[in-house]
């Protein structure tokens, strides 16, 4: 997968080249290039950002270096264009996943108060935000999505085990996992994950996945659940259900 990147600090980027991403770029699984939109400024003075029409604090991105350098990079749109930006759709699994698919992304950082909203409506196609907080740029964010999506890049990982049993994976929170040694300052290892009973543990670990998942984020359980309450039925019934798999953004 190729991720092109336009922002005012690509240095930044250099962050990606350890690691799990390290790895995945030097065996050429993915491709991140960093682009400097301040190399595509006109004026002498390299100037990217000007004081907003109709007044107020700080300073916006004006449209031409950002259109150049997005059109520079994906001359005939063939690219799904994604502007980092808190007004966005919050990142979750199932775009990571839908993401993933692409062949190639080119995301743009915004930095100050944003970008002239006349580059969203000629250049971008998605906006996608991090989260409900304000950064002081969209490098960061534009790092959480790379990572994110390139867990999903066929070879990144190790085993394909690493996505398929993890937190949001299922809809769920992941079960807590344990490691040697057994006993660690007092706090013993949950015995059923030492029975070698492979049918108990599952159920343990869904169980756990339940009580975590209702307990932290209501909002992802009852979303999964929405006419019936598994935790109370399995006390009901005494056995377990599996959940269903959680295709919403
Ligand atoms: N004035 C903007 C607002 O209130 O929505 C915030 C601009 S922010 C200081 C500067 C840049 O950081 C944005 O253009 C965007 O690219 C990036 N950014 C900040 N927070 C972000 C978030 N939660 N998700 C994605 N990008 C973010």
């Amino acid at each position: 997968m190729k991720i092109q990147v336009a922002t005012i600090f690509p240095e930044m980027f250099s962050g990606l080249d350890i690691g799990i991403l390290g790895k995945a770029q030097q065996k050429g699984l993915i491709e991140v290039n960093a682009v400097n939109i301040r190399d595509y400024t006109t004026d002498k003075h390299h100037k990217t950002d000007d004081t907003p029409f109709g007044g107020g604090a700080g300073m916006v991105m004006t449209p031409q270096p950002l259109h150049d350098t997005i059109n520079a990079l994906d001359p005939e749109h063939k690219v799904r264009r994604i502007y980092m930006s808190p007004k966005g759709k919050t990142l979750n699994q199932s775009m990571v996943e839908r993401l993933a698919k692409e062949q190639s992304l080119l995301l743009v950082c915004g930095s100050y108060e944003g970008i002239d909203e006349r580059i969203i409506e000629l250049d971008i196609d998605e906006e996608v935000s991090i989260g409900d907080y304000v950064l002081t740029g969209g490098e960061l964010p534009a790092m959480v999505l790379i990572n994110a999506v390139s867990r999903y890049v066929e070879g990144v990982l190790g085993s394909s085990e690493s996505t398929s049993e993890e937190s949001f994976s299922d809809g769920l929170l992941e079960y807590p996992q344990y490691t040697r040694p057994k006993s660690f300052c007092g706090l013993d290892v949950p015995d059923v994950l030492l029975s070698g009973n492979h049918k108990d543990i599952k159920e343990w670990r869904y169980r756990k996945q339940l009580e975590i998942t209702k307990e932290r984020r209501p909002d992802l359980y009852y979303a999964l659940f929405p006419d019936s309450d598994p935790l109370t039925e399995n006390k009901k019934k005494g056995k377990n259900k599996s959940a269903k798999k959680d295709g919403k953004e």
